[in-house]
């Protein structure tokens, strides 16, 4: 087989030549590049190899060949991550292990409670199957038209449903995982309750590639809502939305399923670059929400009473309910949508904190005063889901200034020093990666850092999953 063997051992890839198709492996760097490059480009590691198996026999192979040889492995389902590690460092040294040709629906329950997916299915396929079962996939983030299932398992994603379906955690009923030398761990079970000892699974949820490859998941499907809405309110403060969201939570309660909070220079930033627009003038804060339920209708009559209660309330400066999945569209890709519109004015720096809910007006004053002092000239930009305490801190500096990695450093260690004086948590649902790693080391409870250290000693004796993410010995300069 035609394999490169630029700067790995030519028995480890004789050994992958005999145990896997040609398709599998991926040598032509321009092939490569797109594996090699995160999803905003902001970095871009070496390889000389991606493979790309078919089924699980090929996963463990891999492995075998990677223990077997010392060669270290970035794995890799949709390329979406926020946090560096999903892609390899720059040492060349490091092969990508992506798990895009794995992606099928092995099973849907006939009894419409779970379905079993491989880690290469797309979020949106896996929505798709569940919706041809009746049933309800909840989660639900911007990049689901590409992230795939083992990496929102790997990296235990959010999205916008949290507030009632909970972190990807809670919808994982079961895993199939290959560990570090090639042994499969056959956990596919579909069971809500097992106190069979420790519960395996959560080890492997939100571990980011370091402690073992997920092939597959046997995953919670949710009753499918009849009736949904979606409300977009212009306000004045943060205040008021939180204000409001206490209001939701009385009235409609267990109804809600997401309840995200926007300033509006990201609001502006998406109208100009999606031509679409909501609410007529400019407000300094929008609510984007959403409520449903089983019954075919009857909710739409408790939302618009809820409204008018919070127009009495002075709560809401203006507002709309979408009319059909249209307006629905719009008011999601104008929510979605902003970290590309921002990505057009200039330069873009991200964030993911959380704080307790009833903090978030502190967190974002305390933003506005510090981040422009850091580096001035920048437009803070937050928005994210309020209901969960999470906000996406985002700053913009306008073409043609730009944004150099120190200023970036600078901007998130005033960041993450303001969150943890609010005893708040630096990355909410992204995930720690390579770029993240300093600020845990700096900020996590030492008792915690240890344990970690130690379950990926555990698990991964040799440091060949994902090197240098969340913890585990910095792999060679
Ligand atoms: P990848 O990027 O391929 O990998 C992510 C991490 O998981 C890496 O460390 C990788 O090594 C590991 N990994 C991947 N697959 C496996 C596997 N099969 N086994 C073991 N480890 C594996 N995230 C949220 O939580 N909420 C959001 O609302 C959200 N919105 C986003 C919007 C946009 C526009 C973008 C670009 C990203 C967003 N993200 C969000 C981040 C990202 O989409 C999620 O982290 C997603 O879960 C990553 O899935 P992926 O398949 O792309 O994983």
């Amino acid at each position: 087989m035609g394999v490169s063997n630029e700067g790995l051992p030519p028995a480890f890839l004789a050994e992958l030549g005999s145990s896997l198709d040609e398709g599998a492996l991926l040598t032509d760097p321009v092939r490569i590049a797109p594996y090699l490059t995160d999803f905003w480009s902001l970095s871009t590691g070496a390889s000389h190899l991606v493979v790309r198996p078919r089924e699980v026999a090929q996963v463990q192979a891999v492995l075998r060949a990677c223990a077997g040889h010392l060669v270290p492995v970035v794995t890799q389902s949709g390329n979406t991550g926020l946090v560096g590690g999903n892609i390899p460092d720059g040492s060349g040294r490091q092969v990508v292990l992506n798990l895009e040709r794995m992606n099928r629906i092995r099973e849907v329950a006939s009894s419409g409670d779970y379905l079993v997916a491989e880690a290469g299915c797309i979020l949106q396929d896996v929505q798709q199957a569940a919706d041809r079962a009746d049933r309800l996939f909840p989660l639900s983030l911007g990049a689901e038209g590409s992230c795939r299932i083992g990496g929102n398992i790997a990296t235990n994603a959010g999205g916008i449903n949290v507030l009632r379906y909970g972190m990807t955690r809670r919808l994982v009923l079961g895993l199939e995982v290959v560990l570090a030398d090639g042994t499969l761990w056959q956990g596919l079970r579909a069971l809500p309750k097992d106190n069979t000892g420790y519960d395996l699974k959560q080890v492997f949820i939100g571990s980011e590639g370091t402690l073992g490859i997920i092939t597959a998941a046997t995953l919670a499907l949710a009753p499918k809502p009849r009736e949904r809405h979606d409300v977009w309110l212009a306000i004045e403060t943060p205040e008021a939305g939180l204000e409001l969201l206490a209001l939701f939570r009385n009235r409609l309660g267990e109804t809600i399923s997401a309840f995200e909070l926007i300033a509006d220079p990201g609001v502006e930033a998406a109208e100009q670059a999606f031509g679409a627009r909501i609410v007529e003038g400019r407000h300094p804060w929008h609510v984007l929400v959403t409520v449903a339920w089983s019954f075919r209708e009857g909710l739409l009559g408790h939302l618009e009473g809820l409204l008018e209660e919070a127009m009495a309330a002075e709560l809401v400066v203006d507002g709309t309910i979408a009319q059909n999945d249209a307006q629905r569209a719009v008011m999601w890709k104008l929510r979605e949508g902003q970290s590309e519109a921002m990505t057009r004015k200039g330069s873009v720096w991200r964030s993911d904190v959380a704080v307790a809910t009833w903090q978030i007006p502190e967190l974002i004053r305390r933003c506005d005063e510090v981040l422009p002092k850091v580096r001035p000239g920048i437009v803070v930009f937050p928005f994210g889901h309020l209901g969960d305490g999470n906000l996406h801190v985002n700053v913009l500096a306008p073409a043609p200034d730009r944004l150099t990695a120190e200023d970036r450093a600078r901007i998130q260690d005033a960041l993450f020093e303001v969150v943890a004086s609010m005893g708040g948590s630096f990355s909410a649902e992204h995930g720690i990666g390579r770029w993240k790693r300093p600020a845990l080391e700096r900020l996590k409870d030492p008792v915690e850092l240890a344990l970690m250290a130690k379950m990926k000693g555990a698990l991964d004796p040799m440091n060949l999953l994902n090197p240098g993410v969340i913890t585990g010995p910095a792999p060679l300069p």
